[in-house]
């Protein structure tokens, strides 16, 4: 319990600057919270350094964060569970998507839900209140290389499963499924 409330604190002084890209510029760390405690309340989830991933797993990737930090202050299955949910910043943003594709199945059980978990959080947010500059086109898009990268996610947590295929279904009934 210490350990994860010491995550959240973490994770709140590391994203204090930055903010959603929603309308109401929403904190950041509202979002890996949300994560965390989608992790708990839908998916039942007791690990502990599952849900410490779930807390700082865009801290690496969106901050100053190194994975040594992590290790040390939260030991090293919880930093290798942020790197398999951070994306190679190096990249150039096609390459980047495509990578969460090809790599969702082949992580570990851990990352997987950290991943689903992520997804579902962003997915929703992206219906109840998306970016600001994002048209309806890419928001559909978003939703269909989600799901392709959510199809190497599933299989761990059935209610996490379904409560991404439940977003998954009710993003297809309000964005439609062509261009
Ligand atoms: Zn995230």
């Amino acid at each position: 319990m210490n350990r994860i409330l010491a995550a959240a604190h973490f994770a709140a002084s590391k994203h204090t600057q930055q903010r959603r890209k929603n309308d109401a510029a929403t904190p950041y760390i509202n979002h890996p919270i949300e994560v965390a405690e989608h992790l708990s309340r839908v998916g039942g989830v007791t690990d502990e350094d599952v849900l410490i991933a779930a807390l700082l797993h865009d801290t690496v990737e969106d901050t100053d964060t190194t994975c040594e930090e992590i290790e040390q202050r939260f030991g090293p299955r919880t930093a290798s569970i942020v790197m398999e949910c951070n994306d190679d910043k190096s990249l150039p943003k096609s390459e980047r998507k495509r990578l969460q594709v090809v790599t969702a199945a082949k992580k570990s059980d851990a990352a997987k839900l950290v991943k689903i978990a992520d997804k579902t959080c962003n997915l929703r947010s992206l219906l109840a209140d998306p970016p600001t500059d994002w048209n309806l086109d890419r928001q559909r898009e978003y939703f269909l290389w989600a799901e392709q990268v959510v199809a190497g996610l599933l299989g761990i947590n059935d209610q996490l499963d379904n409560a991404v295929r439940d977003v998954l279904d009710e993003g297809k009934q309000r964005l439609g499924t062509a261009p």
